[in-house]
């Protein structure tokens, strides 16, 4: 196998050994991404000489007898939505086309104190707003699984990129399904982690109180390490959460016997999918099967599209539009040339630098958070968003996490649905709920439709109980491939 195609764990352990040295995967990771990216467009930059240069001194290190750490050597690719210093970070968008951060996201520092090589910046779309990537600046990513087809978004560079074996592992975000979804499109593991796990200072906001940061990668045993790596207090970012980080990476496969498994009602309705139903209850099946109890449950509020779709896209529009009001051409990013006034240079600095998608949030998401609609629309939402959460509450009293789809079908065409934003924004149905609660959840690849393209189911937990999330998974791919 060549050493594109390893897992982290798997090439640790040759790292670790000798057998092979972090500059031969680094190179490996650059020649796959060089032969590809033409055909993906997965990167919006890579840094191959800083990859090579980070690959040489983690191989220094080993060879020094120190510890390389628990990435030591082992490539990372990065959504562009996370500040690298001194390196751009676009955020998929024209505003910020020449922007260079001045400092390292903590998630970048704690990838590099665990030995990480950071390789380059993945696709998005714009500013994170999206679930195909088409409505990046720099291009749609492909679907390696077909090329026609897109890798999801918003974190579909970084998803196309596992995928496609450009990397080891990848970073990502999720604000609405934003790791989970592009990850099942696919067909790698996506976690998103409980809100406040993972700090999130140096990733660029879209909407603060939704966005969480999580890993994708080639099996669960990945994303347990790498959140064992990333996650935990920071001081830069006041929503983090105190409370000590477990060593998911010894944990993640203890088993799940009697473990309580709720299914509920609303996630297999009649019109839903065949080919996602059948992988759904297939994967019931094999948790049962590894000594799981399957429980039948209802979600009133939680699961049902009409309420989630709507209270998140109201929430996370009045947010973006109150987050994207700093770039106005006078602190940073792009600014307009030629204009005679202030108002004018701000009106078509935002005018050229922002996408369709993201001026749609921005006039939205101003509009429910003007006075006289604001109680209409976001408050209401708000309160929705209470009732979610109480909802997963009492589901998981009586459960230890729910089985659910990822998505209502596998990856869409390119093209299918930008005439249409409603269209777009119905393929979030099954991921927006989890942000809006703020738990754990995580996209498991369970099988492949008969055209060849891969299906997930995501399992949600409590807060903080990543844990077993991460078993379950385990589990479920345990069944799927024998190991
Ligand atoms: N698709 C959702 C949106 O467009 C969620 C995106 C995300 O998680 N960043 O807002």
């Amino acid at each position: 196998m060549a050493l594109n195609e390893l897992t982290a764990h798997e090439l640790k352990t040759l790292l670790d050994r000798g057998e092979v040295s972090a500059h031969e995967a680094t190179t490996a990771v650059l020649e796959r991404i060089e032969a590809t990216d033409d055909t993906l467009n997965a990167f919006i930059s890579v840094d191959a000489e800083g990859a090579l240069s980070q690959a040489a001194a983690a191989d220094r290190r080993r060879a020094a007898g120190e510890d390389p750490g628990m990435l030591g050597g082992v490539p990372v690719a990065l959504k562009d939505l996370l500040c690298v210093a001194g390196g751009h970070t676009t955020c998929g968008s024209r505003m910020l086309e020449n922007y260079i951060a001045p400092y390292d996201a903590t998630v970048v520092s704690r990838l590099r104190q665990a030995g990480a090589v950071i390789i380059g910046k993945t696709n998005l779309d714009e500013f994170a707003m999206g679930s195909s990537t088409e409505s990046s600046y720099y291009g749609v990513t492909r679907n390696p699984h077909d090329n026609s087809r897109v890798a999801g978004g918003s974190s579909g560079g970084s998803a196309a990129a596992v995928a496609a074996d450009q990397t080891i592992l990848a970073i990502g975000s999720d604000t609405g399904g934003s790791v989970r979804q592009p990850a099942a499109y696919c067909g790698v593991v996506g976690l998103k982690p409980t809100y406040g796990r993972v700090s999130r200072y140096g990733l660029t906001a879209y909407a603060s109180s939704l966005d969480q940061i999580g890993p994708l990668t080639k099996d669960v045993q990945d994303a347990a390490w790498t959140l064992e790596a990333i996650a935990g207090h920071d001081r830069f970012d006041s929503t983090s959460i105190q409370a000590q980080v477990p060593a998911y990476s010894q944990s993640f496969n203890r088993g799940i016997k009697g473990m309580r498994i709720g299914l509920a009602r609303e996630h297999l309705p009649p019109e839903l999918d065949d080919r996602i139903a059948a992988v759904t209850r297939q994967a019931a099946l094999s948790l049962e099967h590894c000594g799981a109890e399957l429980v039948d449950l209802e979600l009133p509020v939680a699961g049902r599209g009409e309420y989630c779709l709507s209270s998140f896209y109201l929430i996370a529009m009045g947010e973006s539009s109150a987050n994207l009001a700093r770039y106005d051409g006078v602190k940073y990013g792009h600014r307009a040339h030629g204009a005679t006034d202030l108002q004018s240079m701000y009106q078509n600095t935002r005018n050229q630098g922002f996408g369709d998608e993201v001026k749609r949030r921005i006039i939205l998401g101003t509009y429910v958070l003007s006075a006289g609609y604001y109680d209409a629309y976001y408050l209401k939402a708000q309160q929705v968003r209470t009732l979610i959460r109480r909802d997963f509450e009492q589901a998981f009293a009586r459960c230890d996490a729910l089985l659910a789809p990822v998505t209502p079908g596998p990856a869409f065409r390119i093209g299918e649905k930008t005439d249409d934003p409603l269209q777009m924004y119905l393929t979030d149905i099954y991921t927006v709920a989890v942000n809006l609660a703020g738990i754990p959840a995580i996209s498991v690849p369970c099988g492949l439709s008969a055209e060849g393209l891969p299906i997930s189911v995501q399992l949600l937990g409590p807060p903080l109980q990543e844990e077993k999330l991460l078993q379950l998974g385990h589990a479920l791919e345990c069944s799927a491939r024998p190991c």
